[in-house]
């Protein structure tokens, strides 16, 4: 099937990433390199970088997490292009979506329990049932046995078979608010985004997001993931687990030991600059090849 690879590009699609952090918490040493590597593949591409707070979790988010991650960004001279753009404000595209899915029937309302699903792949089960939209439901749409690929240039080749690896996934929840992968496909669309660049946690969500592309007849984005940054014990630093914050004397450090990270190799003399010399290097010497082709690589153990 012809689903997988990106739009092609050309003269009139110029590059545009974006950054897309949920307002859990200030950013870290994980959305940081997260941060910076969009940033730099979007400078390199002579594109444009975008900011895009994902805020349709309200249970998650933290009061002024959004402004935190704003000031951290500023501080390390990670400067977005255009206005900063909010998921709740596009809600009403988010449900339309799902309203065209669901017209086509390539999605339907399921009123299957979590618990009763377990660990397996959703059978289908309401497929067929033609449930009330009055009664408490989520809405699923329909995978195929087709199986999906994506080349992606840090992890490799990837291929998935979204009926076994999930089944049919929901689109929108119980609480009435849009699943992740509708809100993602449907503003990253609107905003013209030709890459994403984020975390490998979010690999498995790839094929989820390009199969709904397909279906809503969406542009195609390229896809790069970055290992993910984990902790001594192997954990994913997160908001969650208060790994520590960049603070404005920290910025500096953070961005050297997040450029090392990503496998460039700063000069031992930028160690002192301030972040504007930082950044200003390396997007003069961005090289996406010599990330570590790993799911996950361990963060330094930074100061302060
Ligand atoms: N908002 C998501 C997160 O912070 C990332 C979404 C994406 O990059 O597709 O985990
Ligand atoms: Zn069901």
């Amino acid at each position: 099937m012809s689903t997988c690879a990106p739009s092609p590009p050309n003269a009139e699609t110029p590059y545009r990433g974006r950054f897309a952090p949920s307002p859990t918490g200030p950013l870290h040493f994980g959305s940081l390199v997260t941060a910076l590597a969009g940033f730099l593949q979007a400078r390199s591409h002579v594109g444009r970088w975008l900011l895009r707070i994902d805020d349709i979790d309200p249970p998650r988010e933290q009061p002024g997490a959004a402004d935190a991650i704003r000031t951290v960004l500023a501080r390390c001279h990670l400067e977005w292009d255009e206005e900063v753009t909010f998921q709740r404000h596009s809600l009403e595209d988010h449900r339309a979506a799902c309203e065209k899915l669901m017209h086509a029937g390539l999605a339907y309302r399921c009123t299957c329990s979590r618990k009763l699903i377990g660990a397996r792949a959703y059978p289908g089960t309401c497929r067929e049932a033609k449930h009330l939209a009055q009664g408490r439901h989520s809405v699923r749409v329909r995978v195929g046995a087709d199986r999906v690929s994506l080349e992606d240039p840090v992890q490799g080749r990837q291929t998935w078979n979204l009926e076994q690896e999930g089944g049919d996934f929901v689109i929108w929840r119980v609480e009435d608010l849009p699943a992740y992968h509708l809100a993602a496909v449907v503003d990253d669309a609107a905003a013209g985004i030709t890459e994403i660049v984020r975390g490998a946690d979010l690999l498995d969500s790839a094929p989820r997001q390009r199969h709904l592309q397909t279906l809503l007849d969406l542009p195609r984005p390229a896809y790069l993931h970055l290992p993910v940054a984990v902790d001594a014990a192997g954990q994913k630093l997160s908001k969650q687990k208060l790994a520590p914050a960049i603070s404005e004397s920290s910025a500096a450090e953070a961005l050297v030991a997040a450029l090392n990270w990503l496998g460039q190799t700063p000069p031992t003399v930028l160690q002192r600059a301030p972040p504007a010399a930082i950044i200003e290097w390396a997007i003069a010497h961005w090289d996406p090849r010599a990330i570590p082709r790993q799911r996950q690589w361990p963060a330094p153990h930074l100061g302060s």
